[in-house]
């Protein structure tokens, strides 16, 4: 025995890189604009001098915001630090049971790190072979179910009917459903939330309100199920994220102006890798998932990195052929696609 038996290890979550000095980031699938000026205008206001003091313990600041927008109750919204938190807390809060957890087998890879940290049984569910997830498949016993709704990093979404499909066929289980990036054009499953009680959905600030860096996730869910999350939870927002978390949720004209022009691109540039020979999904979010039918995608990855524009590979069974490639602004994706053009030719 060594000190060492004793510790817990898992393989880690790799994020994509935040490389110093001027680059084109397309690889971690942040916001290319910046949050609404009334977040500026939030965090100006706050007097240093109060930071002595711990925030409020309860967030109900930035819980109400949240309530108002959704038209929900406060007792039906959690928040935490990113929706990393939010999910970690809910998987230990929601999947204490024996049985298996269900997830796709393609979706955010963080969900299997978490449960081989906290112990939780789990199996992947394949997606088919077009990556859409088959909602049939979770008919069968389970000790909860979680997706990404659209789903990362194949971007595709999964229609209202198919969520409310999985939560009608598992009342004994909690499904979650992270919506980390509904706001780019799924269908949210929020209107389900009253007719089940098993829902948990989850969110992010970190895409559509352009605050990856101020880490403020968020989920919703029935009174009871919130107040499992609760009871663990102790002072985790910051004053500062809970006044910047305020303000974005309140300015939705901004709001809706990021998300038309994220969308807009992020259309033109599907059209352009079309164009170019590459096969795109129907991407719902703020990023594309895209193969070149003659281009391996690990040399696309390396020598777009060499010309300093960063996206993301995934060396993993079933996608090492695609690119995940984040929307930025009009100008990155100009010089994304001519540095592409310019590959394909060769
Ligand atoms: N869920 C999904 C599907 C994601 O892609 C991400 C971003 N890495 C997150 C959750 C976590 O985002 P954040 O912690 O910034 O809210």
């Amino acid at each position: 025995m060594s000190l060492y038996d004793n510790i817990r290890r898992v393989t880690p979550y790799v994020p994509g890189e935040q490389p110093a000095g001027k680059v084109i980031k397309l690889n971690t699938n942040e916001c290319p604009y910046a949050p609404s000026p009334r977040v500026s205008e939030a965090i100006a206001a706050c007097d240093a001098g109060r930071l002595r003091l711990y925030p409020e313990p309860d967030c109900h600041t930035l819980k109400e915001a949240i309530a108002a927008h959704y038209a929900v109750k406060p007792d039906e919204v959690f928040v935490g630090v990113g929706s990393d938190d939010v999910l970690a807390l809910a998987f230990l809060t929601f999947f204490a049971g024996q049985k298996p957890v269900l997830f796709p087998d393609i979706t955010y890879s963080f969900y299997d790190v978490w449960a081989k940290l906290y112990a939780i049984p789990y199996e992947t569910v394949p997606l088919a072979a077009d990556f859409t997830l088959r909602p049939e498949d979770y008919a069968r016993e389970n000790g909860g179910v979680i997706f990404a709704n659209p789903n990362a990093p194949t971007g595709l979404a999964l229609p209202l009917s198919g969520v409310e499909e999985i939560l009608a066929k598992n009342p004994e289980s909690v499904v979650i459903v992270d919506e980390a990036y509904v706001d780019f054009g799924a269908e949210t499953a929020l209107p389900l939330l009253k007719k089940y009680e098993n829902l948990v959905v989850v969110r992010t600030m970190s895409k559509s309100r352009a605050l990856a860096g101020m880490r403020i996730g968020y989920a919703f869910a029935a009174k009871r199920l919130i107040r499992a999350m609760e009871d663990v939870n102790s002072y985790t927002m910051t004053t500062l994220s809970l006044a910047a978390g305020k303000a974005a949720i309140e300015d939705e004209d901004y709001f809706q102006q990021t998300l038309g022009k994220i969308i807009k691109t992020r259309e033109e540039t599907k059209a352009s890798l079309q164009k170019l020979g590459f096969s795109v999904t129907e991407s719902k979010t703020n990023f594309l998932f895209a193969r070149n039918p003659d281009i391996p995608a690990q040399t696309l990855f390396e020598t777009l990195r060499k010309r300093g524009i960063y996206v993301r590979y995934f060396k993993k069974p079933r996608i090492d052929e695609h690119l995940r490639i984040t929307i930025g602004t009009d100008e990155d994706m100009k010089q994304l696609l001519e540095e592409l053009r310019r590959l394909s030719k060769r």
